[in-house]
């Protein structure tokens, strides 16, 4: 395409709320076969709220609550802000941590009194020798309402499981129908488990997925389809999504999501709605046309 049309390309998707970086990214967005979406924040909206708090014998649901969100009182991750806002509506104080970390994929780990917390999910952790065995009927209940079960220990000491569920966007299944009547094959990556990754690809009409990938994995999937000939976008919204929006051949960053997202992507959709890769897609095609 002629400098002067994608230019013109690029002012028509700024007018659909899509901020394209580069021109190149008009043209390549044009020849995508195959669009990757990540699950939280992307496919859903990103606000997920707590659904059920299931302490084992002998914890309150407060306490459960309180020391949950005293581990996630500085993290940034979507599931951590519904675990503050619940704490916050039971006015439960947060107690400070020592040593806070975030694991990519994982969940969360701090130090208090003298002992080590940790929240997240059932595979980190049990490779930390915590033994979930007596919260597994709760968390069953809880992925298969779409929800994420994420498990508290004390050391080894399993304390409980609480259940964060998120809502799919209304606009969410009519665009994956869209990208389809375009012929493109959509496929869902998520670090959440099985059952909640399935149960939120069924919502949105998604046959293809992969759950329980870590950040690194994104990247790793999105390279194989590259090599296998495909023409692939991502589309995320989360620092676990950076990689992979980096190694596609369009990555399209959520407007509402993390600096980093935006940061490794060439398009941004201002809307947050999925309908503005299929506008990229058919305003890169109309503009390629134009020149031809
Ligand atoms: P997604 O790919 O769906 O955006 P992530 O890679 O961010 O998900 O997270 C994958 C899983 O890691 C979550 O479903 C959760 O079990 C665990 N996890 C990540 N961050 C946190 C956190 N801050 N608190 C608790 N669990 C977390
Ligand atoms: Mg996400």
């Amino acid at each position: 395409a002629t400098p002067m049309s994608v230019m013109v390309g690029v002012g028509k998707a700024a007018e659909h709320g899509i901020l394209i970086r580069q021109g190149e990214a008009l043209q390549l967005a044009g020849q995508i076969d195959t669009v990757v979406l990540d699950k939280t924040g992307t496919i859903t909206e990103g606000h997920p709220k707590v659904t059920r708090i299931d302490p084992t014998e002998g914890v309150g649901e407060a306490e459960l609550l309180r020391l949950a969100a005293s581990l996630e009182q500085h993290s940034e991750h979507p599931l951590a802000q519904a675990i503050l806002a619940a704490a916050d509506e039971k006015q439960l104080e947060r107690a400070p941590t020592q040593d806070f970390e975030a694991l990519n994929g994982m969940g969360v780990r701090a130090q208090l009194d003298g002992a080590i917390l940790r929240l997240g999910n059932r595979r980190w952790l049990e490779a930390e020798g915590v033994d979930l065995q007596a919260l597994a009927r709760a968390a069953e209940v809880i992925s298969n309402q779409a929800g994420t079960p994420l498990f508290l220990a004390r050391d080894t000491q399993a304390l409980g499981v609480i259940g964060v569920a998120d809502r799919i966007k209304p606009d969410s299944r009519d665009a994956v129908n869209a990208m389809r009547a375009q012929g493109i094959r959509v496929v869902m990556l998520t670090g959440d488990v099985e059952a909640s990754a399935q149960a939120i690809a069924r919502e949105a009409g998604i046959d293809e997925v992969h759950a329980n990938v870590l950040p690194e994995d994104k990247a790793n999937i999105v390279s194989q389809l590259r090599r296998e000939g495909r023409h692939v976008a991502m589309v995320g919204d989360g620092i676990n999504d950076a990689p992979a929006l980096a190694a596609a051949d369009v990555g399209f960053a959520i407007g509402a999501g993390t600096d980093v997202a935006i940061e490794s992507a060439s398009i941004t959709l201002m809307r947050s709605s999925l309908n503005g890769v299929t506008d990229a897609i058919a305003i890169s095609q109309a503009t390629v046309r134009n020149i031809r």
